[in-house]
């Protein structure tokens, strides 16, 4: 299994759940086929008791699980019938990992966040992804896996943690890491500002996980020299940042991604280039 990691820095709401369905769209498109794994580090058990006007359409799923809507996303974007085991959350874990105990599966020790908890969620994250989506038989070629909330938060300590594990344990051609970020336009000048970006790359490295590409959120395209910035300061090649401006409709971002090859430097990152196609996408 490949797993393509997205996560976001600077600011929520930056369009990691469109980011991650068109990555999935853009693979899909290549020949390959894909999965799609969302966690949420809130603790709530699911999105079912939470209020739409604060968090958003809560999604139900085909077997009645009350997901994000980010999972409504994932199954337009990229035809899959997910199941509830495809929403992670805080709460979902801890449920998991307090019935072991109860159960004494521990079998006495001291249960703790690290390895219990992150144990678990690898073991989640491992035993979901290979469950078919599409309608096929066996497992999809990769899974997108996007990290809800901004890195950095408490809650998401464990998850960074989790899949930096995965991604040593699996190596650098089966884990790509997404990172999503801001570059704000400041004042009359009008210049796109990457310190946001630079601090949030910053902090990610100090959790253990490096980014191999930025998709940059910003209001009008990206100037090459902020993408040659972007790529010094942030040790990011220049041809992995990838632009993500505002679109007037979400559907276009698959072509958006399309256009600046994201999916070659995926696959090749991936080495997958050998088994896909040329993009299929109108
Ligand atoms: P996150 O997963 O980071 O919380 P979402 O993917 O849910 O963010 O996106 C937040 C909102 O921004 C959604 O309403 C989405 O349609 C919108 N959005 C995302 N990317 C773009 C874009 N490039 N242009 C315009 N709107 C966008």
């Amino acid at each position: 299994m490949k797993y393509v990691l997205v996560t976001g820095g600077v600011v929520s709401g930056l369009g990691k759940g469109v980011t991650a369905s068109s990555i999935g769209v853009v693979l899909k498109a290549c020949g390959l086929r894909v999965t799609s794994i969302k966690i949420d580090p809130y603790l709530n058990t699911d999105a079912g008791t939470m209020s739409p006007f604060e968090h958003g359409e809560v999604f139900v799923l085909d077997d009645g699980g009350e997901v994000d809507l980010d999972l409504g996303n994932y199954e337009r974007f990229l035809d899959l019938r997910l199941t509830r085991d495809n929403n992670i959350t805080t709460g979902k874990i801890y449920q998991s990992v307090l019935e072991k105990e109860r159960r004494g599966d521990y079998l006495g020790k001291t249960v703790q966040v690290v390895p219990h908890v992150t144990d678990a969620i690898k073991n989640w994250i491992e035993s979901v992804s290979a469950i078919p989506v599409d309608g096929k038989e066996g497992p999809a070629d990769v899974c997108v896996i996007e990290l809800g909330g901004t890195v950095g938060d408490i809650e998401s300590m464990p998850f960074i943690e989790a899949l930096r594990q995965l991604f040593f344990t699996v190596g650098q051609n089966n884990f790509c890491l997404i990172h999503v970020s801001l570059i704000p336009v400041l004042g009359v000048v009008g210049e796109q500002k990457t310190k946001p970006t630079q601090h949030s790359v910053r902090e990610l490295r100090a959790l253990g996980l490096t980014p191999h590409f930025l998709a940059c959120r910003s209001a009008q395209p990206l100037l090459e020299s902020t993408r040659q910035k972007l790529s010094q300061f942030c040790h990011v090649p220049v041809g992995n940042i990838l632009n993500i401006h505002d679109v007037p409709n979400i559907w276009h971002i698959p072509l958006l991604l399309r256009n600046q090859n994201a999916h070659d430097a995926v696959l090749r990152h991936l080495d997958l280039l050998s088994v896909a196609s040329p993009p299929n996408l109108h």
